[in-house]
């Protein structure tokens, strides 16, 4: 006989009083980072100055006669150090790009975040907006006692003066922008004479306002949230890259406080947060390693003081890997930095040999697309063509026109053209037959363009000659 004993039904229906709301938002919580002296420290210092000063200094620097560094995009030339690259070599500045990433691979592979830590634009200009916060605030406690404090004249004056710095040096930084594609001199004279054009004056204010924003209030924010290249390196980290790292082992069991504590079973680790108090995106590194780590090492200096005052050996957090930490062997080469460094040095040997086996000038041929051929008043047959010579050598050229093509074809046209440096030119000609004395049939024509300087330029185009009869 069947068991029909049944299983009580229980309500499991949630009572609106046992109702918990979880919020999916936490409000920032500000970072003051301490300042901190130490080996990493002025390593740091110079990386930050090294692209600060290039960043404002380069579009000053004048060479042959103009800026040396000028992305001319009215012009549509890129002028860089005598070299000028015009959009028919836009192959060499994909290539550069790619060139980039397969370096920043490299190193991330090799050695974390340095690019992050180190040079990164954001970590710079937030360091120097962090300087300035310093200089007039005053060091980490002050600042979090101001924050803290009501509103008086003293922190007023202090806030204005503070914002008002950042956004000059946000200004400077738009102005250095907008004059890498505009010859600064000219800019900042016009600046002075209030004649700034409006797309200049729209870049100069966006720029302004992205460095104030970015550097002043989101800080490391942008680190965390925005960048890409955080959630990304994780894929190239191995257990043999360098990261910044707490020894556990070393540490742990942190007690509190040097003097309390029984050597025999507690670890180095004081438990003094100085290395969270330095942190500039306010992670506790003894965590383990975090996405939000930018490879600063303002935790190993700040440690390193410690461990110093304590009487135990520096390290404690140090550059090191993750099979270092784990008791191993760590290998510096290994395939997949092998990979990386061998595409990194091909493809920077063939842009190298592209850059300097490039051609400094171009001819482009254009058909006339509205008339085939044409019948003359003297009854030849005639084709017409635009041909675009472009000179991209500092210097001025001229050069020689000819062509290839079936035997009776006449050129008609100037035979040379003379073209200013790094300046381009449209000349046309036709090319054509006279029916009674010669039988040319449709077929193909080139272009030829040579240098009269004996350098070896020579540029050759195909093109087609329509041989129709009237
Ligand atoms: S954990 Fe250390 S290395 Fe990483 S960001 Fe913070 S201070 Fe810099
Ligand atoms: S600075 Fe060093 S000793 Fe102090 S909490 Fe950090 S790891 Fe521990």
């Amino acid at each position: 006989m069947k068991d029909n004993k049944r299983i009580p039904a229980t309500d499991v229906t949630p009572r609106d009083s046992d109702a918990v709301e979880i919020s999916l938002y936490a409000a920032r919580e500000k970072i003051h980072p301490k300042s901190i002296h130490g080996r990493f420290e002025r390593v740091r210092e110079v990386t930050v100055w090294i692209t600060m000063g290039l960043y404002l200094v380069v579009p000053w620097i004048q060479w042959q006669g103009r800026q040396a560094v000028w992305f001319d995009l009215p012009g549509r030339q890129f002028h860089i150090f005598g070299i000028t690259f015009w959009p028919q070599d836009f192959v060499l500045l994909s290539w550069l790009l790619i060139l980039a990433a397969f370096a920043l691979f490299f190193f991330t592979v090799l050695a974390g975040r340095v690019w992050c830590g180190y040079v990164c634009p954001q970590t710079t200009w937030t360091r120097f907006f962090t300087k300035i916060e310093d200089w007039i605030e005053g060091d980490r406690s002050a600042r979090l006692k101001l924050d803290a404090a009501p509103w008086t004249l003293n922190k007023l004056r202090k806030r204005v003066s503070k914002h008002t710095s950042w956004l000059l040096l946000a200004l400077l930084t738009g102005i250095t922008f907008v004059g890498y594609f505009t010859p600064i001199t000219d800019l900042i004279y016009r600046l002075f004479q209030i004649q700034l054009g409006g797309w200049e004056m729209f870049w100069i204010g966006f720029f302004t306002v992205a460095t104030y924003t970015n550097a002043g209030w989101m800080r490391e924010q942008v680190c965390i949230y925005m960048c890409p290249y955080a959630r990304f390196q994780s894929v190239m980290f191995d257990h043999d890259t360098l990261i910044v790292s707490y020894d556990e082992k070393r540490g742990e069991p942190r007690t509190r406080g040097a003097k309390s504590r029984d050597e025999a079973n507690v670890g180095d680790c004081i438990d003094c947060g100085l290395c969270v108090q330095v942190c500039p995106t306010g992670i506790d590194i003894r965590d383990g390693l975090q996405y939000e780590c930018i490879t600063c090492a303002a935790c190993i200096d700040a440690c390193d003081l410690v461990m110093e005052k304590v009487g135990k050996p520096r390290g404690l957090i140090r550059y090191t890997t993750e099979n270092a930490l784990a008791g191993l062997k760590s290998h510096i080469l290994r395939p997949r930095m092998i990979g990386y460094g061998f595409v990194l040095m091909l493809m920077s040997a063939l842009f190298v040999a592209a850059l300097f086996l490039r051609v400094p000038a171009e001819l482009d041929v254009i058909r006339d697309r509205t008339n085939l051929y044409r019948v003359a008043s003297d009854g030849s047959i005639e084709n017409s063509y635009r041909l675009e010579v472009i000179n991209k050598t500092q210097r001025d050229q001229t050069f020689r026109l000819s062509f290839r093509g079936a035997e009776g074809l006449v050129w008609n046209g100037p035979e040379t053209v003379f073209i200013p440096a790094g300046s381009h030119a449209t000349v046309g000609v036709t090319l054509g037959f006279d029916p009674f004395y010669h039988t040319v049939e449709t077929g193909t024509v080139w272009f030829v363009m040579e240098d009269m300087d004996e350098q070896g330029i020579r540029r050759e185009r195909e093109s087609r000659f329509i041989a129709g009869r009237p």
